[in-house]
């Protein structure tokens, strides 16, 4: 195959990995958009359980008073009936006193209990509006599952498009330049970018003059020379740069300040790759270019560094 050949296809196959691995963060994280209606649904349970357990101890209270309010009655009638048959004035101040009492005990029970049976009746309406509430809060949550499914079916037969293409593209390439250019791409969304004027446009770095010179004649040498950025490992190919833009580039100073490249190479996200580049950088530190000679040392350092990222393979 020849080398622009490689390079249109690593292109897209950057694509479509790119999308796959975004699709796969969006699947992962998809329970997530469950968790504030699960929280709050466990909360209302929680609170009604708490509401549930002193409606029971009033209405133990209640029921409790009821039996003290019958047994002033008795007590009271009791006292009354017996006034029918009294003989001495003895026994009529004894059954005085006792309905006195006896009234006195009923007035002031049946007022408690009219306060408590208030109080009950009260929290027996929370109680039934805390159901409802938990029962819409339920078929809700519900709902949001069944949405959130559907959702996660169309992710997972987009991703399962999407493997399609990646092994239709990737078929016909180096596994192992394939297998290196997905975990690039993991982290940083771009595995192949230009060099331009001898700069790496992933990661702004300068390549060795002898180097990019490297890149540029890689081209006609066929895809057993994919050269990899020293830097940020990504894959390079060379972009003839016009006479303008190398103007601007030299006007701007060549050992001018990084920051000041990243001005002139701006583009997307060049920001928030610069992040991802120094963790790339620190990984394949001694790495330098890859072929067929070294590539074999290359790989061991790779798996040393990252562990996790082999384990989630495995799984797949
Ligand atoms: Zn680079």
């Amino acid at each position: 195959m020849v080398m622009t050949e490689v390079f249109d296809k690593l292109k897209d196959l950057q694509d479509v990995l790119a999308e796959k691995y975004s699709l796969e963060a969006k699947i992962a994280d998809s329970p997530k958009q469950l968790e504030s209606q699960e929280e709050l649904l466990a909360r209302l349970k929680k609170e009604y359980i708490e509401k549930h357990a002193s409606y029971e101890t009033v209405k133990a209270k209640v029921e409790k008073l009821k039996e003290e309010l019958a047994e002033a009655e008795a007590s009271r009638e009791a006292g009354e009936k017996g006034m029918d048959n009294i003989t001495t004035h003895r026994e009529y101040e004894a059954l005085d006193k006792q309905i006195t009492e006896a009234t006195e005990r009923e007035n002031s029970v049946r007022k408690e209990l009219q306060k408590e049976d208030k109080n009950l009746e009260e929290l027996n309406e929370i109680l039934h509006s805390d159901e409802e509430m938990i029962k819409s809060q339920e078929t809700e949550l519900e709902s949001s599952k069944a949405s959130l499914n559907q959702e996660i079916d169309s992710y997972k037969k987009e991703h399962s498009d999407l493997e399609k293409k990646e092994a239709e593209i990737s078929k016909d390439l180096d596994q192992e330049i394939v297998y290196k250019f997905q975990r690039i791409i993991q982290r940083n969304t771009e595995g192949i970018v230009a060099v331009r004027n001898g700069v790496c446009t992933g990661c702004h770095m300068i390549l060795p003059a002898n180097f990019a010179n490297e890149v540029r004649e890689a081209e006609n040498n066929g895809d057993k020379d994919i050269l990899f950025c020293p830097y940020c490992s990504r894959i390079l190919y060379y972009e003839e740069v016009s006479e303008d833009q190398q103007e601007d580039y030299f006007d701007m100073g060549v050992a001018g300040s990084l920051a000041g490249l990243d001005e002139d190479f701006d583009d997307e996200d060049s920001e928030e790759r610069e992040d991802e580049d120094e963790e790339i950088k620190s990984e394949f530190d001694d790495e330098d270019e890859i072929d067929d000679e070294d590539s074999e040392d290359a790989d061991d350092e790779d798996d040393e560094d990252s562990d996790d990222e082999d384990d989630d393979e495995d799984e797949e």
